[in-house]
């Protein structure tokens, strides 16, 4: 699914691109249907800090990052209408990291069901210093106690097929996803690199995507190496988490797939 877009500078996404050159990157999501029920990977921007003059003002006021959305309404509702599902059907959810077109979303499911994360991701967002708002982690998103987070410490399964896989680098716990299709469904599978890797050149280039908390740009380009061989020794399709071009040409492909 796409939750929205964002207008911003290539660099962001590839270490050493020119600023001046622009993208709009998709805000990527991911429904699974799993033994158990619809998992979620990642739920977007929190419309209310785009939509609300003064919160837009302190959240995202830097006229260099310009959030998109792509209807009135929410976009995870909107999306998943578009795909015949209830948001109450989603049993549970999954961040890659806390950034805020990727946590945003997560006021639908406070109180409702099971959130996973790496617990390194979390800690880092409510660590109380400036620097996690600095860094484009908004705590609003997700500083709520009645969220039921699931902490891993490293790569877990989070659901039959699913694997989350600790990536840490563009921030401090990011987690990409390795999913196993089933046979009857042609069986196969995907790796979701989401921010570890924006744009299909990060990884056909194996170079680190534009943004790091902590880490180095070699960090981030082992990350990426390390998806490469996972995908590689799968045959699974590594997938990036923000390219304008691959991103919606693997939705409409979804989308048109007989399951
Ligand atoms: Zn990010």
């Amino acid at each position: 699914m796409t939750l929205g877009w964002e207008d911003l500078p290539k660099s962001v996404s590839v270490e050493g691109a020119p600023t001046a050159e622009r993208l709009r990157e998709p805000v990527p999501a991911v429904l699974l249907e799993c033994d158990g029920g619809w998992l979620l990977l990642d739920t977007g921007f929190n419309t209310a800090l785009i939509r609300d003059l003064a919160l837009r003002r302190r959240f995202h006021g830097d006229p260099e990052f310009t959030p998109v959305l792509p209807g009135p309404g929410e976009p995870l509702e909107e999306a998943l209408a578009g795909a015949g599902i209830e948001l109450s059907a989603i049993h549970a959810v999954a961040v890659s990291h806390l950034h805020n077109d990727h946590a945003g979303g997560l006021k639908h499911f406070a109180g409702r069901v099971p959130v996973h994360a790496q617990r390194a991701e979390l800690e880092y967002g409510l660590s109380g210093s400036a620097e996690p708002e600095a860094n484009d982690i908004f705590r609003i998103d997700f500083d709520d106690p009645r969220i039921d987070w699931r902490l891993a410490e490293g790569d877990t399964e989070i659901a039959p097929g699913v694997t989350a896989v600790l990536t840490a680098g563009h921030t401090p716990g990011h987690q990409s996803f390795v999913v196993s299709l089933d046979s009857r469904v042609g069986g196969g599978g995907f790796v979701f690199a989401f921010d570890a890797a924006d744009l299909s050149e990060n990884i056909e280039r194996e170079v680190s995507v534009g943004t790091r908390i902590g880490a180095s740009a070699e960090q981030c380009a082992e990350q990426i190496r390390k998806l490469k061989r996972i995908a590689a020794q799968r045959g699974y399709r590594l997938v990036p988490g923000h390219d304008p071009v691959a991103w919606p040409a693997l939705t409409a492909e979804l989308a048109g797939a007989e399951v």
